[in-house]
């Protein structure tokens, strides 16, 4: 199988891989972080040590994240929605539903907890506009899409195109009191983490050389002031109780711990993306969508015009290619992505993008090979 699905789960690296291994030794009996016994204590003191590498990972130019700022989660669909909740609760405390500005490019994790909210009266809703394939700061500013808003929650990253949102460009937008969330659940260990005016970052294990079912929600500053929504066994601070799963913790630590080599390896797969892309698109007479803007340096979307979808995903299954349709987890949704509409593609087309998104470690031939197969199945399918 030649893996073109980095985007859904990226390998992990191989510290991670040492670093479970051995915390799944330590602490293999009574190994539970709150026990205050020594075992317990050992558990603890494997999660200390990842929440420093996290922190690290996290930490913007000038500006250390402090470890006292993370807080593990299962991954970035509970973070996402961990955001929602303290957004919706501090609405509650203060007697009106806080106003959040989002993009058409959120993951659904993100996107659909807002909407749910917002249909529930818990939040009032407002979306930058998308000009051509970007998100267009400049024309929200314009048009006043950030008067009055109270928090900002954007991806940095869209995981099916790989477009890149400018950050900064919406920091600069916002007032002073206004909490800005980063989802960095696709930028991490690729573009850099978020800048320092963000008060809070989304991220997940599986997406950096971890592995799937851990995460972290770094909250500094203003995110600090929201009243934790969950309540539980006092777990990560109060703020997301549960028992926290160290091993798989640990691993994610020490992916943190190579984040730089991991960004390094990523900036290297432009060209290899970029030779993938131009192949394909001229076998099948295709666009990628988002070229036009910043994105990274991994993924490619190339809609195959007037192809069938579906047997474009069975051909390619089986000729050994791994490929991404939508994001991974909604891939069996019947709904075409909100996502690459916003980006300027109709329904029907939306069903006929295939994401190729590289790993670390793949080479010229592999992707030559890859695009040979791609092409031979997009001429037998094109109309
Ligand atoms: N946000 C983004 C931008 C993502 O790409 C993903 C995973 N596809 C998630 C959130 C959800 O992450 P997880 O799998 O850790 O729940």
């Amino acid at each position: 199988m030649i893996f073109l699905d980095a985007n859904a789960s990226v390998p992990p690296v191989r510290e991670a891989r040492a670093a479970l291994l051995s915390a799944l030794d330590q602490t293999a009996v009574g190994g539970n972080p709150s026990s205050t016994h020594a075992l317990g204590r050992q558990a603890r003191r494997v999660l200390d040590v990842a929440r420093d590498q996290v922190a690290a990972a996290l930490s913007s130019a000038g500006a250390p994240a402090s470890s006292k700022d993370v807080f593990f989660t299962s991954g970035a669909t509970e973070g996402n929605r961990l955001v929602v909740d303290l957004l919706v609760e501090q609405g509650k405390k203060r007697g009106a539903p806080l106003v959040v500005v989002t993009t058409p490019l959120e993951h659904p994790s993100s996107a659909k907890s807002l909407q749910r909210a917002a249909a529930r009266g818990e939040l009032v809703l407002r979306l930058l506009p998308i000009a051509g394939e970007g998100v267009d700061v400049g024309a929200a500013v314009a048009a006043g899409v950030f008067v009055g808003c109270d928090a900002v929650v954007v991806t940095a990253a869209h995981n099916e195109s790989g477009v890149v949102v400018d950050v900064d460009a919406v920091c600069a937008a916002v007032e002073g009191h206004v909490v800005v969330v980063v989802d960095a659940a696709q930028s991490l260990g690729r573009t850099g983490p978020p800048p320092a005016r963000v008060d809070a970052v989304v991220c997940s294990a599986h997406k950096l050389g971890g592995y799937a079912g851990v995460g972290a929600l770094l909250m500094k500053k203003r995110a600090r002031a929201l009243p934790p929504p969950w309540v539980g066994g006092g777990q990560e601070n109060g703020l997301r109780p549960g028992t926290e799963a160290t091993a798989l913790i640990a691993a994610f630590g020490a992916a943190c711990a190579v984040v730089d080599d991991t960004r390094r390896a990523h900036a290297a797969l432009a060209p290899l993306r970029d030779r993938l892309e131009a192949r394909v698109v001229a076998a099948c007479a295709g666009r990628a969508v988002g070229a036009s803007q910043p994105r990274l340096s991994n993924t490619s979307a190339v809609l195959f015009p007037g192809v069938d979808g579906d047997a474009l995903r069975l051909m390619l299954d089986q000729s050994g290619v791994a490929v991404g349709f939508g994001a991974a987890c909604s891939a069996l949704a019947p709904e075409p992505s909100p996502g690459l509409m916003a980006l300027g593609v109709s329904a029907d087309d939306a069903r006929r993008v295939v994401r190729f998104s590289l790993a670390p470690g793949i080479d010229d031939a592999a992707v030559d090979d890859a695009a040979d197969r791609v092409a031979v199945i997009a001429k037998k399918l094109r109309p």
